[in-house]
């Protein structure tokens, strides 16, 4: 290969730029020239490329977001849009692409390389570290301290006025955030997608917690929690059970996905880049690149898309200790 292009593909999150300033740079070293492409697939349909050099990428490693930006496209869900964005890549002459996105992104590119034997490689970026393969995805750590950071602000203005707060984290599908936050922040409760706290437990537990002295309490809430209530659902449900606290929601939102990325992310963000671009060199594609036992590593994405990214259950119990 002599041309490879980078794109971010579905929901942004911090590292995705240090992941695109090290594949161009990596390209850089190995003698390779490199496009960024933007808006995702829907600027590889429309062939928006562009050539990009070791110093293209300046200043950008401690930037949240995408420099390249990113988009969703129905059109590259057709093979009519496919076929356009395969005959844009081929009349630029480039011969390879890595995509930083999630599972959606990783399907179109599977599908891509299916249909058109074209080589291509993934790096997980996104905050909710809902990917299999890799122990942690670009921007989950970011997130965590994002999050925590929130959290303690929250509990601040909590236990001034003796409030029970409701904190909705992301994760629709896995507990991951809500999980490592409220463990960071010192939840009383934590309800995830994974496990079906109850509700009586949950007042149970509140009350307990009341009874032992504490003048505030923080529940963390991921998205898709099982108990089946949202936390506006919550809230209600807890002020007709319990006259002890008042009660407060807090949805954190977007605000989760942006920030200057950690240490941790950016070195994540370095060595993934690398690795994404030498293994296309090697003639490796089809495969995400991964973090395992603190080395990089390749799964390919039928089991990268297929597969489920386990929460760690030892953290219920910890919390469970932790709030005795
Ligand atoms: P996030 O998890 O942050 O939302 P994602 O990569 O999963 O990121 P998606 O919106 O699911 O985000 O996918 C990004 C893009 O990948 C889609 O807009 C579409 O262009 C492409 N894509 C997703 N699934 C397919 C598919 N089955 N076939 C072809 N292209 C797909």
């Amino acid at each position: 290969i002599k041309k490879v292009a980078v794109l971010t593909s579905g929901g942004d999150s911090p590292g995705m730029n240090a992941a695109i300033r090290s594949v161009v740079r990596t390209c850089v070293f190995h003698g390779l020239e490199c496009y960024g492409v933007y808006r995702g697939y829907q600027g590889m349909i429309e062939g928006d490329f562009e050539k990009m050099d070791a110093r293209s990428v300046k200043g950008i490693i401690n930037k949240g977001g995408t420099m390249l930006k990113s988009a969703r496209s129905e059109e590259f869900r057709t093979k009519e849009g496919r076929q356009k964005a395969y005959d844009a890549l081929r009349k630029a002459e480039i011969d390879a692409f890595v995509v930083i996105g999630g599972d959606g992104s990783f399907t179109g590119a599977m599908v891509f390389n299916q249909e058109f034997g074209f080589p291509v490689m993934g790096i997980p970026g996104t905050i909710d570290n809902d990917i299999f393969g890799t122990t942690h995805t670009l921007g989950y750590d970011t997130a965590l301290n994002t999050v925590v950071e929130a959290i303690d602000k929250i509990r601040d203005t909590a236990s001034s006025h003796n409030r029970l707060f409701f904190v909705e984290v992301m994760g629709r599908d896995v507990g991951h955030i809500a999980l490592n936050v409220g463990v960071g922040a010192g939840a009383e409760e934590i309800l995830i997608p994974e496990e079906d706290l109850g509700l009586d437990r949950l007042l149970e537990s509140l009350r307990r917690s009341k009874q032992s002295g504490k003048s505030s309490s923080v529940v963390v809430v991921a998205e898709g929690d099982k108990i089946g209530k949202n936390v506006f659902e919550l809230k209600d449900y807890v002020d007709e059970h319990m006259s002890e606290y008042e009660v407060r929601v807090s949805v954190l939102g977007h605000m989760q996905r942006g920030g200057s990325p950690s240490c941790f992310d950016r070195v994540l963000a370095s060595r993934m880049g690398v690795k994404a671009v030498e293994s296309l060199i090697t003639g490796k594609s089809n495969y995400m690149v991964g973090l395992k036992n603190d080395v990089m590593d390749l799964t390919p994405f039928d089991q990268a898309v297929k597969g489920k990214s386990k929460i760690n259950m030892e953290l219920l119990r910890v919390s469970d200790i932790m709030t005795i």
